[in-house]
């Protein structure tokens, strides 16, 4: 095994020229009516037989979202067409946490292949030196002529010498997978000897889809949580100082009350977003005790089951799991703080676990959605297609849909009903108030299936992952890369022009090249 710190800022073309030969062969090689497929996969899958949250144990408390709680989440449409995950990579998730993770040390243990991969996603400069690093398996490694443990062991310690981390982070790809490397096993062992801790997470592409392998970081950062006890949390100065307010009730409710409460967000985020969310909810006297995960891994949260959990993205469901089954924490299913609509849904379900009324919100939705007017003016009336990549598609389908877009389709690599549900039942209620049909959903699309109806279907927008786009721009339609989407600031009240901006460009691209044309065969005659 040998350790590559910096990766040589090299170009390697396959990729481009492999999305466009895998489009050209599903257009040229099937003959079988799509339609004929969807119909015969076409299935209505019941919330409980599906979800990973599903669980006997009867300590384990979901809050539950009012309208799906007794009823299936989305009255739509529900597929599965059994396809494959066509999605980036997961431990591309590596380029965003070890920056978020100010003093952790990442380390991806695979093979050349992970390596060019990571080199290309995240164009890596050489003077970055960035706190991750590839262990490469070498031919000794994989015929396990060498000791595995033993030569972790060795990087782990060159890891520890060079840029001695508060945690070290191994992520699994897939040859850690197919060679079974024991990883939980040795982690352990290892952290006792040299004094650092190990946290294991699988993300190989196998299993994974792209935005999940930051899940399964955060599930197994959640096991490193310390007790609540050990670490007290302090409430905001304001609630617990009384001279610092004239009376001791918030909207209503006492203080004390609140204050009992613990509230824990999941998800990463930049900080200054992280810092609007957490404003708005002690706008309504909440405060967040902490983040998982936090900027310093000596700062994640404590927790018990007095502790409330709420994730801020969709594709957090194995995190989820893992705070309610192992910590013992409740859960709060609400949609996702995506959108001025998805905000104040977002905050309003917090309110009323926590058994606030909320304040102002109504207002302040409604200035956000004046104040974007000119914004949704272009895009009211266009439609848009997903054909399915990070797992935000549901969120960001049902407020395009609320600015006025149609949705044809939400392709989706992966769903949790249980987790989305609060989002699932947000995307119906939308429905319902624009009076529009319900999108359908479909979990794992079959590609071939779904550009055929592209085809069909003609929509003026397909948002999708970086393989399709240029085939499918070559071909007249308009692309939006989802990837965009997933780094771009998109939470809370304030970025929701971003996300706005972020939908028009490739369609304000296309109004501009059309004019062009138009001009060229003016001037030609
Ligand atoms: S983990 Fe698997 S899918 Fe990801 S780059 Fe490595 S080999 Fe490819």
């Amino acid at each position: 095994m040998i350790i590559v710190y910096n990766f040589i800022n090299k170009k390697i073309e396959t990729i481009p020229h492999c999305a466009d030969y895998y489009f050209n062969s599903m257009i040229n090689n099937k003959k079988e009516s799509f339609l004929l497929k969807s119909q015969k996969s076409s299935s209505s899958i019941p919330v409980s037989k599906t979800s990973d949250l599903e669980t006997t144990n009867k300590n384990i408390l979901i809050e539950p979202t009012p309208e799906v709680s007794t009823k299936a989440p989305y009255s739509g449409q529900f597929e599965c067409e059994t396809g494959n995950y066509h999605t980036f990579c997961p431990i591309s998730c590596v380029s965003w946490l070890y920056q978020k993770i100010e003093d952790s040390f990442f380390l991806v243990i695979g093979t050349k292949t992970c390596g060019y991969f990571l080199q290309n996603a995240l164009g890596v400069m050489i003077f970055a030196e960035p706190r991750y690093a590839m262990a490469e398996l070498e031919e000794s490694d994989i015929s396990a002529q060498l000791n595995d443990y033993k030569e972790l062991k060795r990087l782990c310690l060159q890891i520890k010498q060079d840029r001695n981390p508060s945690v070290i982070v191994w992520i699994g790809t897939c040859t850690t997978e197919i060679i079974k490397m024991d990883l939980e096993g040795m982690a352990p062992k290892l952290e006792a000897d040299i004094g650092i801790p190990i946290v294991v997470a699988r993300a190989n592409g196998l299993d994974y889809a792209f935005t999940q392998g930051e899940d399964t970081v955060l599930a197994a950062m959640a096991q490193k949580c310390p007790e609540r006890l050990k670490n007290i949390n302090v409430s905001s100065p304001e609630l617990l100082d009384p001279q610092n307010s004239s009376n001791n009730s918030i909207n209503g409710v006492q203080k004390n009350e609140v204050q009992k409460k613990e509230l824990v967000l999941f998800g990463s985020l930049p900080s200054t977003i992280a810092n609007q969310l957490q404003f708005e909810l002690k706008r309504q006297g909440i405060n967040v005790s902490g983040w998982l995960p936090s900027a310093r891994y000596s700062d994640l949260p404590a927790l018990d089951e007095n502790v409330y959990v709420c994730g801020i993205n969709p594709f957090l469901s194995r995190t989820a799991t893992s705070l309610m089954r192992r910590r013992k924490c409740k859960l709060i299913s609400a949609p996702f703080p995506i959108g001025p609509d998805g905000t104040r849904a977002w905050v309003e379900k917090i309110c009323n676990v926590f058994g606030i009324v909320p304040t102002g919100l109504e207002e302040r939705e409604k200035t956000i959605w004046t104040n974007l007017a000119d914004s949704i003016n272009f895009i009211k009336g266009k439609s848009v297609f997903f054909m399915g990549d990070n797992l935000l598609e549901i969120s960001l389908a049902r407020f395009l849909i609320r600015c006025g877009m149609t949705v044809y389709e939400i392709g989706i690599p992966y769903m949790d009903k249980r987790f989305q549900a609060g989002e699932l039942a947000l995307l119906e209620k939308t429905c319902i108030e624009m009076k529009v049909p319900f999108p359908r959903i479909v979990e794992k699309p079959d590609n071939y299936y779904q550009i055929q109806r592209i085809k069909e279907l003609k929509p003026d927008l397909v948002i999708t992952g970086m393989a399709h786009a240029n085939p499918l721009e070559a071909r007249g339609i308009v692309t939006k890369w989802s990837v965009e989407l997933t780094f771009a600031q998109i939470h809370g009240f304030t970025n929701a022009k971003d996300l706005i901006d972020l939908i028009s460009k490739p369609l304000y691209r296309k109004q501009h090249l059309e004019k062009h044309d138009s001009l060229n065969k003016t001037f030609a005659l």
